[in-house]
């Protein structure tokens, strides 16, 4: 091959990039229609036990199932699916699973049988290019997951996926490969971050877990300048949480609960409103705050 054809090629390889693009985006309007811009959630999750009380958490979970669109699918991002690589749900059925333990057994009789939805998942799949996302048929969805959606939609009707968490990346690759699935967001797929913002179980002042509210203040003040800093869309700040100080560290010992919201932050887009529901610190070192983007 002439050095110039060569370089014509490596030239003109950009443009079929984009027409790819372009074509896999045609694939996932085929399957579903264009919508208005979906709202999109983070949600603190707490408890595995707001799956089946009746209380401020779940009733405002309730009521947003009520408030936003019906979806189309439900896609979540959720604390408790760490993996290598990055993985969707992919099977028709996905399974209810239990992973936690000293529970009461009504927990554990839990059942939430949404459907999948395989071609959602392969479409997904296709628009991240950052990595190759394995279609995953073991999982199914856990209590990060069902908790909260099953408190939205009880009945069960919308198909849910999960997209696991690369435990082995840093946020900035979260938030970069979050971006790519933007395209969702106007064809009906209600994004679901699941985790918690400040999240330190080995500091739970236990003695405390039942009272209705009650942060350190360390907890406080972070939760503060998260909320801050998610309302003025300074992303940078949020996925460089280590560098924030001492509150941040203690926050976040491990990034698990917290990545789920750095996906969110992906999708944030300009125009988006901010808003915080369930805005309160339980047990001194955990927080329930939650936010609303439409
Ligand atoms: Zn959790």
């Amino acid at each position: 091959m002439k050095r110039n054809t060569f370089i014509k090629l490596l030239t003109a390889l950009p443009f079929a990039a984009s027409a790819m693009k372009l074509q896999e985006f045609s694939n996932l309007t085929d399957s579903f229609s264009s919508t208005e811009k979906m709202p999109m959630l983070f949600v603190g999750h707490g408890s595995p036990m707001n799956a089946i009380e009746n209380n401020e958490f779940s009733n405002r979970w309730k009521l947003l199932g009520k408030e936003i669109p019906k979806p189309a699918a439900v896609l979540c991002i959720s604390a408790h699916w760490l993996t290598r690589g990055t993985a969707i749900t992919a099977m028709a059925h996905p399974k209810t699973i239990h992973d936690f333990g000293g529970f009461p057994k009504a927990l554990f009789d839990v059942e939430y049988p949404a459907p999948g939805n395989p071609a959602l998942a392969a479409e997904t799949k296709q628009l991240i290019h950052s990595t190759t996302a394995e279609l995953n048929h073991d999982w199914g969805l856990d209590h990060g997951t069902w908790s909260v959606v099953k408190q939205m939609y009880p009945d069960a009707k919308i198909p849910v996926l999960q997209l696991s968490i690369d435990f082995y990346k840093p946020a900035q690759y979260h938030y970069d490969l979050a971006k790519q699935l933007i395209a969702l967001r106007y064809k009906g797929v209600l994004i679901i971050g699941s985790g918690n913002m400040v999240h330190n179980l080995g500091m739970v002042a236990w003695d405390k877990i039942n009272e209705p509210e009650y942060g350190f203040d360390w907890a406080l003040d972070i939760n503060t300048i998260f909320k801050k800093n998610i309302s003025e869309g300074n992303h940078q700040a949020m996925i460089n949480y280590e560098k924030i100080g001492k509150a941040s560290q203690l926050a976040i010992p491990t990034p698990d609960h917290y990545f789920p919201l750095i996906y969110n932050l992906g999708l944030q887009e300009k125009n988006d409103s901010v808003s915080f529901f369930n805005d309160k610190a339980v047990g001194g070192s955990l927080t329930m705050t939650s936010v609303k983007f439409s």
